[in-house]
């Protein structure tokens, strides 16, 4: 039955014995399994590669947070560095999201191939400033390719409630640009929001084309339109737009698919512009500030993992724990040390809703709940030792028939549950001497058992 709070002190004495930092094996063993996960969630080998180097520098020698495995902690690791990569450090909070901070008439060019879901993508923006920033926006379609394109626009200001400049037949993409920015002048519109024509493919003419719009529209934005579905392609994208255009910052969309983002670690590494915006559905509010943690957790695919080590690490207090451990290398470990060590685990939630947080521990879950060893049982647990007196928490062999009784009734429990407690605690003792006898032997040994 106590076999997870075995477990539990098993674990800190083996980290004692690790001297209480990772070691490169356990790095080592939990770094094959995320590189794996970053492999299937599309990440660039190279990237891969520079992301576990970088992981192991970091790893290696890092204090352990007992409660949690080595691997886990690693894993808590990489995440944290996945949400770096990805622009989630204090120094780009300013680069997340389109940056107004620009005289009016701001010109935003978006770029992308087609079916990127640029249009929709430059709809939503037009939305978003308008509702959420009070711009007056004015959306242009440059796309003379496609008269399709030019009407979709139309009608996607409607939605939106913006204006979109009229159509002129016959107009090039610059003679567009220049009336859009001339009527925005006029008639004082905030921001201009031109969308450009794709192509399936990459090509010089487009390119070109693109080109020359940016270099006279001067944009303050050019906002890479990309498709999450498409993958390692779409970084291949990014890099020619930002390699032959510019780019100030990228748009994901589709990120309501089931991508699982990998290409927008490999995005921000391969180009190194940032991602300022997620569209996630067909509809025109489905546009999301960038969260690097979020796609983290796509990416890595282990958020349960992750959080689970940020709780244990917030919750359970490293210095307590440790005094708890000197006290068990003492054998002077006693029922008050007990209660403790109920609290701790008690302020982690419940412990089968821990364990269903690991992956490959359903076995021992369902011994745990069929032992009934939950929440409920630790506070009863709680509730008798807070009935001793301080005497019998330091000697519990005091606690004899009459003193049970009255423990029992001060804690609303049976003198059945105040016997079990005493027995779990005696064997839980017994259990910490022999492997105290064990740790000394492997000490003495000299080495790291
Ligand atoms: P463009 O050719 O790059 O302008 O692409 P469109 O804006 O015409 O989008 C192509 C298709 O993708 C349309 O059917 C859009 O509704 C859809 N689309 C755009 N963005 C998203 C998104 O974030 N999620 C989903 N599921 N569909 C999107």
């Amino acid at each position: 039955m106590f076999e997870a709070l075995g477990n539990r002190l098993t674990g800190v004495f083996d980290k004692l014995r690790r001297r209480g930092a990772l070691s490169d094996a356990d790095v080592a063993e939990a770094l094959r399994e995320v590189r794996v996960a970053l492999l299937e969630a599309d990440v660039a080998l190279p990237v891969v590669k520079d992301l576990v180097n970088r992981v192991r520098d970091r790893a290696v020698g890092q204090e352990v947070i007992r409660s949690v495995s080595p691997a886990q902690q690693v894993i808590k690791i990489v995440n944290d560095a996945l949400v770096e990569a990805l622009g989630g450090g204090e120094g780009d909070d300013g680069k997340r999201g389109i940056d107004l901070n620009a005289p009016s008439p701001l010109p935003i060019l978006m770029v992308g191939l087609q079916g990127s879901g640029k249009t929709t993508t430059s709809g939503k923006i037009a939305l978003r400033l308008r509702t959420r920033d009070r711009k007056k926006v004015l959306l242009a379609s440059l796309d003379v390719h496609r008269p399709a394109a030019q009407l979709q626009l139309q009608q996607l200001a409607d939605r939106a409630e913006v204006t979109c400049l009229p159509i002129v037949a016959g107009q090039k993409p610059l003679e567009i640009a220049a009336r859009a920015l001339d009527v925005a002048r006029r008639e004082l519109f905030d921001v201009v929001i031109l969308d450009t024509a794709g192509r399936l493919s990459i090509d010089a003419e487009l390119m070109a084309e693109v080109a020359a719009v940016k270099a006279f529209a001067k944009p303050h934005e050019t906002l890479l339109v990309v498709d999450a579905m498409t993958g390692q392609d779409s970084v291949q994208t990014a890099r020619a737009f930002n390699e032959q255009v510019g780019v100030t910052g990228i748009v994901m969309t589709r990120v309501d698919g089931d991508a699982r983002g990998g290409a927008a670690l490999s995005m921000r590494a391969v180009t190194g512009a940032p991602i300022k915006l997620l569209g996630a559905g067909e509809k025109l509010d489905a546009l999301e500030d960038f969260h690097p943690d979020r796609i983290a957790n796509r990416i890595l695919g282990m958020g349960d993992i992750v959080s689970l080590v940020e709780r244990a690490a917030e919750t359970i207090d490293q210095a307590e724990a440790e005094k708890l451990a000197r006290k068990m290398q003492k054998g002077s470990f006693d029922l008050e040390d007990y209660a403790q060590q109920i609290k701790q685990i008690g302020k982690m939630g419940s412990l089968s809703g821990i364990l269903g947080m690991l992956p490959g521990i359903g076995k021992m879950k369902a011994q745990i709940e069929n032992a009934n060893l939950d929440q409920s049982m630790l506070k009863r647990q709680a509730a008798i030792i807070s009935s001793m007196t301080v005497k019998e928490r330091r000697k519990p062999e005091l606690i004899k028939a009459s003193r049970k009784k009255r423990i029992a009734a001060g804690s609303g429990t049976t003198v059945q549950e105040v016997n079990r407690l005493l027995k779990q605690f005696d064997d839980m003792s017994d259990m910490m001497k022999r492997m105290n006898k064990m740790g000394q032997k492997g000490m003495m040994r000299g080495g790291l058992a």
